[in-house]
Order: C-alpha cells, then sequence, then structure tokens
C-alpha cells in the first residue's frame, strides 16, 4: 500500500483534517507554516497541520471565555445528552478513528481499537457523572444560618496531550471537563494531532457549541506560554514527560491554576516465588509490551524471586519471540513501528548497556530504522540504564531478587511512582506489597489496570490529581461554600 492509500484507509473524509478548529470554525495559519504529520511506518506524510500564531491562540482562548457563561449554565443534563450524542459519533465511526491513530502513531490496529473503546469510555462515563457533581448541606453551628457548598466548574481550561494515546488521553480531560460545565481547548502532540482533529469535528457534529471545544496546533513552547500567562485560563491538564510538566507547573504559579499532572513512569513489576506462572506471563507481557512499550504505565522494570526466575524467563522468553513485528495497519502485528527513530536509538542505548553490564538476550535485538523488535534481556544489573528511565519501547529486563524487602526496596528506589505491579498468590504479599509499594496504582496478577471507571494518577514525579471516575469530575470543579446569615 502507497500513502495515499494508507491515508485513503480512513473513509469518512472529515475526520482527516488539516486546520486547526478554533471557535467553531476550521483555521490555517494566518502566516502560511504548517507541520507535516508522517506515518511512523513509511514516514510519508498523512496531512499538514498548521503552526498557528500567537493571536490566534488567543482567539481560542477568547472564544472559550465567551463560550463558557452559556455552556456553564446549561443543566447537566443537556450537556450529557450532548455527549452520550458524541459517543454514538465515535462507536460509529470506530473503524476510522481506529485507522486514524494507527496512521499517526504506529501502534497496532488491534490496539488501536482498544483505544478508541477506552478512550470513548470517559466519554461513557462522564455523560452520566457530570450529573451526579453532588453538593453538601452544612449542620449551621450557630442559630439562623444555612450552610451549604455547591460545585461549580472552573472556567476555561486547557489540555496538553502526548502522542502515545491521541486520543484516549484526549477523552479523559475533554470529557470530564465538558460533563462539568467548563469549556476547554487541547493542543495535542505536534506528531500525533489528528485524532484530536477528528475528535473535534464529532464534538461539532454532536452539537458542541462553537467555542466551548477548540483544538489548537504547532509551536509547542508558544502555545504552552500563551496558556499558562493567560488569566483566563483557571485550569491546566498535561499529561507528558515529567520535565515538561514541571515547566508548566512553575509557569502556572504566578496566576496560581489548577493543575492536573499526569506524567513519567518507571513501574517496577515484583514477580514473586508463588505466583501462577501463566498469569504472570500473561501479566508481564501486557503490561510490558501494550502500545508496543509506549506507555507511562508499562512495566519498566521486572524484577523476578529467584525459584521462579528461569521457569518464568523461559516462557516469557517464547511468548516475546512469537510476536509480529510489522505493520500497524496488518490485523495480526503485534508490535508496530517506534513513534520516531530517536525512541528506538534510545532503546538500543538501553539493551547495549544492560548487555555491557552481563545481561543476557533470550529473544529479539536491536532496532533498526523506526522498528524496534520485542525483546528480552535477563540477568540485568540492578542499576543499569532501563531500570532508571523509561525505555518507552518493546525491551523488557529481568532483575533477580531474593527477599521481599529487597523486591520493595528495589521498587521503590526511583523518584516515580505511576503504577506497579505485583505478582503473587499469598494473600499477605499481596497486601504488603501494594501497602509499601509507592505508586498511585498497584496491578494485581494483572498489567492491564486503566479503565475510566478508576481514579487514574501517580505520586512523586509522576504527577497530581485523578483522571476517570468520580475524581476525575472534581479536578474540573470548585467546591463553592455559601453561608446565608439572618434566617
Ligand atoms: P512531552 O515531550 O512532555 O510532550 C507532551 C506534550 O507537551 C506534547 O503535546 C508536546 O507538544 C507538549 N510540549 C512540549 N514542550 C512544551 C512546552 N514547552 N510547553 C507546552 N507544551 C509542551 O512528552 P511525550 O514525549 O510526548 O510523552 C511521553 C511522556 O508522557 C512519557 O514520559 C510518559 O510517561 C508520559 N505519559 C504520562 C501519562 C500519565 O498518565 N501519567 C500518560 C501518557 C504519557 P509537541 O508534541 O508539539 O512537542
Amino acid at each position: 500500500m502507497d500513502q495515499s492509500q494508507r491515508n485513503a484507509s480512513v473513509t469518512y473524509k472529515p475526520l482527516l483534517r488539516s486546520s486547526a478548529y478554533i471557535d467553531g470554525k476550521w483555521l490555517d495559519s494566518t502566516d502560511g507554516k504548517t507541520v507535516d504529520v508522517t506515518d511512523p511506518f513509511t514516514g510519508g506524510v498523512i496531512s499538514t497541520i498548521p503552526a498557528l500564531e500567537a493571536a490566534q491562540i488567543q482567539q481560542a482562548i477568547d472564544a472559550a471565555q465567551r463560550a463558557f457563561p452559556a455552556w456553564s449554565r446549561t443543566p447537566a443534563r443537556e450537556r450529557g445528552k450532548i455527549l452520550r450524542k458524541l459517543l454514538e459519533l465515535i462507536n460509529q465511526h470506530r473503524d476510522d478513528l481506529a485507522r486514524l491513530i494507527t496512521l499517526e502513531n504506529g501502534k497496532p490496529l488491534k490496539e488501536a481499537y482498544g483505544e478508541v473503546d477506552y478512550g470513548a469510555g470517559f466519554v461513557e462515563v462522564y455523560a452520566e457523572e457530570g450529573q451526579r457533581a453532588l453538593g453538601e448541606i452544612i449542620p449551621a453551628p450557630v442559630p439562623g444560618r444555612k450552610l451549604y457548598a455547591e460545585k461549580e466548574p472552573l472556567g476555561v481550561s486547557v489540555a496538553i496531550t502526548p502522542w502515545n494515546f491521541p486520543l484516549a488521553m484526549l477523552t479523559r480531560k475533554f470529557a470530564p471537563a465538558l460533563a462539568a460545565g467548563c469549556t476547554m481547548i487541547a493542543k495535542p502532540a505536534s506528531q500525533t494531532p489528528l485524532a484530536a482533529l477528528a475528535l473535534a469535528q464529532l464534538a461539532e457534529e454532536a452539537g458542541v457549541p462553537a467555542g466551548v471545544f477548540s483544538v489548537v496546533t504547532g509551536r509547542a513552547s508558544l502555545i504552552g506560554d500563551l496558556f499558562t500567562k493567560s488569566p483566563i485560563v483557571r485550569k491546566l491538564s498535561f499529561t507528558g514527560s515529567t520535565e515538561i510538566g514541571v515547566q508548566l507547573m512553575a509557569a502556572c504559579a504566578p496566576t496560581v491554576k489548577r493543575l492536573s499532572m499526569e506524567l513519567g513512569g518507571n513501574a517496577p513489576m515484583l514477580i514473586f516465588d508463588d505466583a501462577d506462572l501463566g498469569t504472570a506471563v500473561d501479566a508481564a507481557m501486557i503490561a510490558k509490551f501494550r502500545n508496543c512499550g509506549q506507555s507511562c504505565i508499562a512495566a519498566n522494570r521486572i524484577y523476578v524471586q529467584k525459584d521462579i526466575y528461569d521457569a518464568f524467563t523461559k516462557t516469557f522468553a517464547q511468548r516475546v519471540a512469537a510476536m509480529k513485528l510489522g505493520d500497524g495497519l496488518e490485523m495480526d502485528t503485534d508490535i508496530g513501528p517506534l513513534i520516531d527513530e530517536a525512541a528506538v536509538e534510545k532503546v538500543n542505548e538501553h539493551l547495549d548497556e544492560a548487555l555491557a553490564g552481563g545481561g543476557s538476550i533470550l529473544a529479539g535485538g536491536r532496532g533498526e530504522g523506526r522498528l524496534a523488535p520485542p525483546t528480552l534481556v535477563t540477568n540485568v544489573k540492578s542499576d543499569a540504564l532501563l531500570t532508571r528511565e523509561e525505555t518507552f519501547g518493546p525491551l523488557a529486563g529481568i532483575v533477580a531478587f531474593e527477599t521481599y524487602d529487597d523486591a520493595i526496596r528495589l521498587a521503590n528506589d526511583t523518584p516515580f511512582g505511576l503504577a506497579s505491579y505485583v505478582c503473587a498468590t499469598s494473600g499477605e504479599t499481596i497486601h504488603k506489597a501494594s501497602r509499601d509499594i509507592e505508586s498511585g496504582m498497584v496491578g494485581i496478577n494483572t498489567g492491564l489496570i486503566s479503565t475510566p471507571y478508576a481514579p487514574f494518577g501517580g505520586v512523586k514525579l509522576s504527577g497530581i490529581g485523578k483522571e476517570g471516575s468520580a475524581h476525575g469530575l472534581d479536578e474540573y470543579l470548585n467546591l463553592k461554600y455559601v453561608c446565608h446569615a439572618g434566617l
């Protein structure tokens, strides 16, 4: 398939955009500057998006401010109806959205379908949850007064999202924001802006009013600067690297914005001697290789206790070697291209360092171009580079451990604390480990923990705030206290 045939696999043409969406209009950059969006498998151009000018970003902020009063006063039930209509449209265009995600991100199509469903789940959850932003009536401490607290939307919110889940990382911000009554401007990653623009198209079709949701594209530092400095913007929700998140937090300090920060991870997986072998291998496969390893909750370090070590590595190696590397658009591909060549170089660097430290390859090997094969390296030293930095690729490194205390010490030896995984059968080990591991989320005997129904988020350098569940709605609400005297 040449690039034009690949692009034509998105059959509903309005989903494949080359303009930004501001105040209900599709706009190009006023100075004509553009950025190419390329297909990671072929390197070919899928679309060209505008590198917007500062005045156009300001236009989106002003439109969101103008749209806020009417949207925030629209009954939550009516907002929910619009979100349900959007859910219907996402489901109706599921095939096209999945192909669009694979085209711009490279991930295997079967995983892109998973992302569409996961992303749609946030729209489904918040269409309902927005109607349950309940307040409190507080027993008055003195006579003649009525005290209550009610939840009100924060105002204009902005979302900055990464390339690894181009649709779902946005819907988990967009859906609670709109359900709460906030307006939102999204800035998707420059490598994968097309899913966000497709969402804007469907939101428009679903009846989201002009200005309530805009998508701006172009220079990250310019957009970040305008978002963070603006006193109109009351909320920034960011998903991406800790490095950029920290900069944005500092830039938001002078205007004291509410922040949600979903940042980098370095998830440990602990496999104890009493773990069920099949369960542990299944959990490691999904925790490590989902999204070609390009996930913030990917098991970055796999620690295996000494008695189960040989059996685990042998079975895991067979499964890793059986995975198919190739074009994400083919339904039987397990591992697609990584986002760019630099991502493959990083995986190679981590592999080379682990091997130089005495590691042995049981499956896979070095990557080339944008393709990195699923790889398993054992006998990795506990201070290897791959245990300290997010590899963000399909490289699994196994470190042996002896005691429970060793495992917890190794797991917590990181400034990050997003997800962690434990495979064991002893109830005592499971409960102790979930208590002792410093992370925002713990998967027990599973490598798949993400769901719109549960609070997702990290501790330490992995961020602040929660996405998903009722807690995700609160991130867009202020609890206003009212004291009515003289009664
Ligand atoms: P990134 O470089 O931090 O980029 C994320 C977003 O920030 C992109 O939209 C990027 O725009 C934008 N950005 C970059 N510099 C900016 C600036 N100066 N001002 C404003 N925005 C700026 O991260 P990434 O490499 O795309 O994503 C991978 C990271 O995200 C990993 O660390 C991963 O763990 C983390 N992540 C965390 C979660 C979570 O829920 N905790 C989920 C997914 C990913 P451009 O694309 O235009 O540069």
